[in-house]
């Protein structure tokens, strides 16, 4: 790996107040210094209205917890790591102005925006998967591709999250162009991509987005942002020399994001 690990941030990690991830801020921390990392960014999903998807992220009422208990793990850290403090939004549409409000409560180094759902339908949870047999796939990368359009004319996300997200349960892209509409917003409201090693932990067993996808993005300028999407703290950094090794073989350029602005 030519970019030494030691000048790398992992952006992309929750913690257990979304209900599905083991480990406190200050374990990831330390399991982040552990593999040699510059810095992590704890991004856990953030608090959306009561009627959407409440399992699967921090409460309202537990904000002001949250920040607490990653501005503790970044004293502890003070010299050895950096914690930056983040988000990873969710994009639904008709939720902008909550989440609008959420991102004005604290000065945030980094949030993403993530589409998580088409509809009412969670098309990442295991649970639901057997919707994919019941809809036409490229149909679903276009309903999808259009709203992570929509959500990069918002304004309101640093990067988007896992780009090419229906592929999780093995359902590859069709088709890169449908795509394109998407990167192309993307690029015009200057946002960056997750590059997002999880995948690799999936049934697709690749990394979000995939090469070709990863490919036109680069062309386009669009800048890349390392994250493992860690649940637990050993998967913090996971992947990242295979990451790094396809970013550099495709000329993406990687950043990181502190109180919102690329460094
Ligand atoms: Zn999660
Ligand atoms: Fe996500
Ligand atoms: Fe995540
Ligand atoms: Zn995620």
């Amino acid at each position: 790996m030519s970019q030494k690990i030691n000048t790398l941030f992992d952006s992309h990690m929750h913690t257990p107040l979304c209900k599905h991830a083991k480990g406190s801020p200050l374990e990831y921390a330390q399991a982040a210094l552990e593999r040699g990392l510059a810095g992590i960014v704890i991004t856990d999903h953030i608090p959306m209205p009561a009627w959407f998807d409440a399992p699967w992220r921090m409460a309202l009422s537990e904000l002001d917890r949250y920040l607490e208990w990653v501005l503790q793990a970044k004293e502890a850290m003070q010299g050895r790591l950096e914690v930056r403090i983040g988000l990873e939004a969710d994009f639904h549409p008709g939720t902008e102005r909550f989440v609008e409000k959420i991102l004005g409560r604290y000065p945030w180094d980094y949030v993403m925006g993530s589409v998580h759902y088409l509809g009412a339908w969670g098309f990442d949870n295991p649970d639901f998967k057997e919707e994919f047999e019941w809809r036409n796939l490229e149909g679903i990368y276009r309903t999808y591709y259009d709203l992570v359009a929509q959500a990069a004319q918002t304004g309101l996300f640093d990067a988007v999250g896992h780009l090419d997200l229906p592929k999780k349960f093995g359902h590859a892209q069709p088709a890169l162009e449908l795509a394109i509409p998407a990167l192309e917003a993307i690029a015009a409201a200057d946002m960056a991509l997750d590059y997002n090693t999880a995948g690799l932990r999936k049934p697709i067993a690749e990394i979000y987005p995939a090469v070709g996808l990863s490919t036109v993005a680069a062309q386009l300028g669009i800048p890349f942002v390392l994250g493992s999407d860690a649940h637990a703290p050993a998967e913090v950094g996971y992947a990242f020399e295979e990451a790094v090794q396809t970013l550099e073989g495709i000329g993406g350029q990687i950043v990181t994001f502190k109180g919102r602005a690329r460094v």
